[in-house]
């Protein structure tokens, strides 16, 4: 018991930044008070933690941990920030506040869960109560696996086998608690790891370890450019989750359109924060009654494709880096850093993934059709090792997921699970006919890349085709049979 006789909690939140439907935090309401904490966290030497934060996710994880603070002092929870080892920062906040538990919303990737199981431990030696809860996923990745196997490795079986699941109710936000005590809030201050925002230095644009173009340009472009197109914050998400049928509504057959904003949700990044849970978005899609059948269930479909990447990632400890297909890891690639620069700014002279890498610097989001035309050139047509594109994109997506960035490129290389096959090469200009028939998306974005080269320079010749489509193509399938007879 805490300083005036009432349970205490400390709610370790991470990308979990809502209030809604949070079972760790409603837990700890339920019990008593509860006292915020969200860590800056950098990867221990044992390489422990998360994946650090690329640029466009430090700047949406700002915007987003301010309107967190706001949501939780309406329910007068504070919420405090630290910089630092998660390791040494969560014990030795709990002993310090004098709490009575420890919660936070599981979290699913190796090197992460590692970092999680050391913690619970320690706080259970400590004498503290420690709960997870589940919070990120529909299902979690242990509890479902095919017969005789670990794990699914193919998405149709996988979805047969959890589409019918119960994950039980939304709920709501917690009532507001009785403010904290005078010596309650005397130990908020507790230690010199604890910051204001500001002081996390997610704006700042250092110490990301990551040395690329991207990263260096983190804090006056994302925070000018970028912003113009979102809106950070659980409270932005439940506006936009009360108005999901604009994106849902007409998604079977329109979801391909890339000029068309409301071809989609949208929502990745509101997911990917946890300002929405996926729960929130399947029991909003269950209960929309002017989608039709055919819209309501592909949309739901995606939602799975995103817990089978979890799914997949937290059964493969190395899916950032490592080739699913083992046989992958011989692939003859290329080094071309010149190729790789063009790719980055938009200037290979391939109209569609000129205009999705444009889209992606200028919005930090790509619409799906078009990053899987955009990894494909990459990896096939420019033969470049699929990481490097991963890389890129974890830098630039307000959406950058542990799961689906490194699962997708590697679903796009042939080298993942459930990949495509590898002689199934994404011709841009037929994609671009296909789904862009009319150069909607493409004179949108075209010439807005990085290396801003504008449309008329283009059609004066600035920027002709870095490679030929077909010869390249064979070069792609000439190297892969080269990776099958060394076998
Ligand atoms: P909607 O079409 O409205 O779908 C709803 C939700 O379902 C999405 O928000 C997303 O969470 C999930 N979803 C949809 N499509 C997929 C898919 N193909 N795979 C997994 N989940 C899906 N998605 C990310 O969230 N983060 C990433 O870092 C990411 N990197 C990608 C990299 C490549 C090379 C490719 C080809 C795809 C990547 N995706 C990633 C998947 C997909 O492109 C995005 O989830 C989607 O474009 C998000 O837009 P939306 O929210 O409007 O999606």
């Amino acid at each position: 018991m805490n300083h005036d006789g009432e349970h205490l909690t400390l709610v370790w939140f991470r990308d979990d930044l809502r209030v809604d439907d949070h079972e760790a935090l409603t837990a700890a309401r339920t019990e008593g008070r509860a006292i915020g904490l969200w860590i800056r966290e950098s990867r221990g030497e044992n390489g422990l933690g998360p994946r650090q934060l690329g640029g466009a996710a430090r700047w949406w994880t700002h915007e987003s941990l301010r309107v967190l603070e706001t949501e939780l002092a309406r329910l007068g929870i504070p919420l405090l920030f630290a910089a630092g080892s998660a390791a040494d920062i969560v014990p030795q906040a709990a002993a310090d506040l004098k709490v009575d538990a420890v919660r936070w919303s599981r979290r699913y990737a190796p090197a992460a869960r590692r970092l999680d199981e050391q913690i619970k431990t320690d706080l259970a030696e400590a004498g503290r109560e420690v709960h997870s809860h589940t919070g990120a996923l529909l299902v979690e990745p242990w509890t479902v696996s095919p017969q005789g196997g670990d794990f699914y490795k193919v998405f149709t079986p996988y979805f047969n086998a959890v589409r019918d699941r119960s994950v039980g109710d939304v709920l709501p936000a917690p009532q507001k608690q009785n403010s904290l005590t005078k010596a309650d809030r005397q130990t908020l201050d507790w230690h010199s790891w604890v910051r204001d925002l500001n002081g996390l230095g997610l704006l700042d644009g250092t110490d990301t370890g990551s040395d690329s173009f991207a990263s260096a340009r983190t804090p006056q472009w994302w925070r000018t450019t970028v912003a113009e197109h979102w809106n950070p914050g659980c409270r932005e998400a439940a506006r936009e989750l009360a108005d999901l049928s604009e994106g849902v509504d007409g998604y079977a057959d329109s979801h391909d359109v890339p000029a068309d904003p409301d071809s989609t949700s949208g929502l990745s990044p509101r997911l990917r924060f946890g300002e929405l849970s996926p729960r929130q978005l399947l029991a909003a899609a269950l209960n929309l009654p002017e989608l039709s059948d055919d819209d309501r269930h592909a949309w739901i479909r995606q939602l799975y494709w995103r817990e089978f990447s979890w799914h997949l990632t937290y059964h493969l400890p190395h899916v950032e880096s490592e080739p699913v297909r083992p046989e992958f890891a011989r692939f003859p690639y290329e080094d071309d850093p010149e190729a790789l620069r063009h790719w980055h700014d938009g200037t290979t002279g391939i109209p569609l993934v000129d205009a999705g890498m444009a889209q992606l610097w200028q919005t930090g989001w790509m619409h799906n059709r078009v990053r899987m035309a955009a990894a494909s050139f990459l990896t096939k047509n420019l033969l470049i090792p699929w990481w490097h594109g991963e890389q890129w994109f974890w830098d630039t997506l307000v959406d950058a997921d542990e799961a689906n960035n490194p699962v997708s490129w590697q679903w796009v290389a042939g080298c993942g699970a459930d990949a495509a096959p590898y002689f199934r090469i994404f011709n841009p200009e037929r994609q671009r006919e296909r789904f862009d028939p009319n150069s909607e998306y493409v004179s949108r974005w075209l010439g807005h890349g990085p290396g801003g080269v504008s449309q008329a320079e283009r059609s004066h010749g600035v920027c002709e085709p870095i490679v030929d489509l077909k010869a390249s193509r064979e070069a792609a399938l000439a190297a892969y049979d080269r990776m099958k007879s060394e076998a």
